[in-house]
């Protein structure tokens, strides 16, 4: 998304997004993350696991059915427009480039799909809702942070990444020569093994923005599997 969402990420989430806005209050039905409102995230997860293993204990029965899910996909999708005076990050990996992408954090377009898939994996609102751009505290924050966070997230909920396959929409320039940094940085930000990490790159027939080195987008698939 040219990111009504132009990423953002913390921890913990700042105070008025759990009060006040509280986006997540749609997810209170969320399976995994079932208290996941109305507190400081790290404690929210924290109880909302226990949540869970309380409410299994009492009912004597096994889990609740989306608990015991042994996989959970989810799919990222974003897109930054491109400008000139800005790096263009992608990766995690600085790209040399005549432009990059205009964003609140650093507008890796990359990452933020990754981790808005995770996130979707898990049921869980997308990366703008949870690090809302309106913080200027974000401003020209790595991305790293969103991952941490995405991935803390994840382990929290009691999954591990099963697989991650990525693919990357640009004209220019080519990726080819990043593209084995690029992925060696995403393994390091998962905490995954390279060959459940999979990145393609492509061009968009110089056709739309994309196509004409005006913008950069970016999808992502994630398969969870339950530790
Ligand atoms: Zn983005």
């Amino acid at each position: 998304m040219a990111m009504a969402s132009s990423l953002i990420c913390s921890t913990p989430i700042p105070t008025k997004f759990i009060t006040k806005q509280n986006p997540l209050s749609n997810h209170s039905s969320n399976p995994i993350f079932p208290k996941l409102t109305k507190q400081p995230l790290r404690n929210l997860v924290v109880l909302s696991t226990a949540a869970i293993e309380a409410e299994t204990q009492k009912s004597g029965t096994a889990k609740t059915p989306s608990k015991s899910l042994p996989f959970r996909v989810g799919h990222g999708f974003d897109l930054h427009r491109l400008e000139p005076g800005y790096p263009l990050i992608i990766g995690g990996i600085n790209i040399p480039h005549d432009r990059g992408c205009e964003a609140h954090s650093d507008g890796d377009v990359l990452l933020h799909c990754v981790v808005d898939a995770i996130l979707g994996a898990l049921g869980l609102p997308d990366i703008g809702q949870i690090f809302p751009d309106t913080d200027p505290k974000w401003k020209g924050a790595p991305s790293s942070v969103f991952m941490e966070e995405a991935v803390r997230l994840m382990h929290e909920a009691g999954y591990e990444l099963g697989n991650l396959d990525a693919t990357l929409i640009l004209q220019r320039p080519k990726v080819s020569p990043h593209k084995e940094a690029i992925r060696a940085n995403l393994c390091k930000l998962l905490g995954a093994d390279p060959s459940v990490v999979n990145l393609k790159a492509k061009t968009h027939e110089k056709v739309d923005s994309l196509g004409e080195n005006r913008s950069i987008a970016a999808h992502t698939v994630v398969l969870l599997m339950k530790k």
